[in-house]
């Protein structure tokens, strides 16, 4: 038997800014993945953030469409497109939710990382990286910084 791996390349620095910001946060927190796909693996070349959400809460968090349609049109004109996205789970699995799941594009990744409050009041994090057509979470590969 065989099956697809799917792998994520990113920058560990690009990644370790995502953590952070979504240990600060007590709502969820979303970015898009700005990349490209080759083969079965997503490059990440960078994390777009918004400064103001149209939802954030605990459970939830959208953008406003205008300030997604930007980062794609910019996107695109670097001859790149939105390859997923990564949001935080605050004090939950980092696995895709119901919502996750059916709100992921085929042949788009779903980061999610878990942020978790010890006994001793350190934050936890723990992320991977999900594609909607495997059981199996995504490698992940540190790019170069
Ligand atoms: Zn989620």
């Amino acid at each position: 038997m065989s099956y697809t791996v799917y792998k994520v390349q990113i920058k560990k620095s690009t990644l370790a800014s995502f953590r952070r910001r979504a240990i600060r946060s007590k709502k969820e927190i979303l970015a898009y993945l700005v990349g490209y796909v080759s083969d079965n693996i997503f490059v990440v070349i960078e994390v777009a953030y918004t400064k103001k959400y149209e939802i954030s809460t605990p459970e939830n968090v959208k953008w406003f469409d205008k300030d997604y349609y930007k980062v794609l049109a910019d996107a695109q004109k670097q001859d790149l497109d939105i390859i997923g996205d990564i949001h935080s789970h605050p004090n939950c699995d980092a696995i895709m939710s119901e919502a996750d799941y059916n709100g992921t594009a085929l042949g788009n990744v779903c980061g999610i990382c878990a942020v978790y409050k010890t006994p001793k009041n350190n934050n936890r994090s723990l992320i991977r990286f999900w594609v909607k057509n495997s059981a199996l979470c995504c490698d992940l590969e540190y790019l170069q910084e």
